[in-house]
């Protein structure tokens, strides 16, 4: 059985990130949604609230799909979890930047990984999760952006 880490960190889960999810189930038999927090993006909403609503998002793909959280080095994560394999979704040049260099990096510390980097479908290339979080928090509707249980959540006074 072959896995893939998809990592992130999903502030929240958004329809684009369940799009890379179900299309890197068409390649790999078991994705590993592995959410963390990088120090350059706002880690605002909880760990355990983050991992939760993954759960609740992907629910659908059954036991193909397990939500973790991660805090110790990508590449550590991934030999942990058996495989040597990374997925990333791209949206825009600036993402492929950002990408470009994570990439380099941690091949530099573990040269077997391998990127598999999945174009976002045209739908959802410009949705963000900040953006998301922005209009949430200004009272506006996200229900077309993300699954119904993480717009409950913002409803619900989710920060
Ligand atoms: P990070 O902080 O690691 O960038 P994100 O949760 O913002 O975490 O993104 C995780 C991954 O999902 C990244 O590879 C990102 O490019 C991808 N991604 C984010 N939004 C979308 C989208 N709308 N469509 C496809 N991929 C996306």
């Amino acid at each position: 059985m072959t896995s893939v880490v998809y990592p992130g960190s999903f502030n929240p889960i958004t329809y684009g990130h369940q799009d890379i999810v179900e299309r890197a189930l068409g390649l790999f038999d078991k994705v590993i949604v592995a959410v963390g927090t990088s120090s350059d993006k706002d880690p605002s909403t909880y760990l355990a609230d983050r991992i939760q609503l993954c759960r609740a998002a992907l629910a659908e793909f059954g036991d193909r799909v397990e939500v973790d959280g991660f805090n110790v080095l990508l590449v550590d994560y991934v030999r942990s979890k058996d495989t040597r394999f990374i997925v990333r979704g791209l949206r825009t040049i600036s993402d492929f930047d950002y990408e470009y260099q994570m990439i380099t990096m941690n091949r530099e510390m573990d040269p077997d990984l391998e990127y598999v980097l999945l174009p976002t479908s045209r739908q959802w290339s410009f949705l963000s999760s900040s953006r998301v979080r922005e209009i949430a928090g200004l009272g506006g509707n996200i229900d077309e952006f993300v699954h119904p249980a993480v717009a409950e959540y913002y409803r619900d006074g989710g920060v």
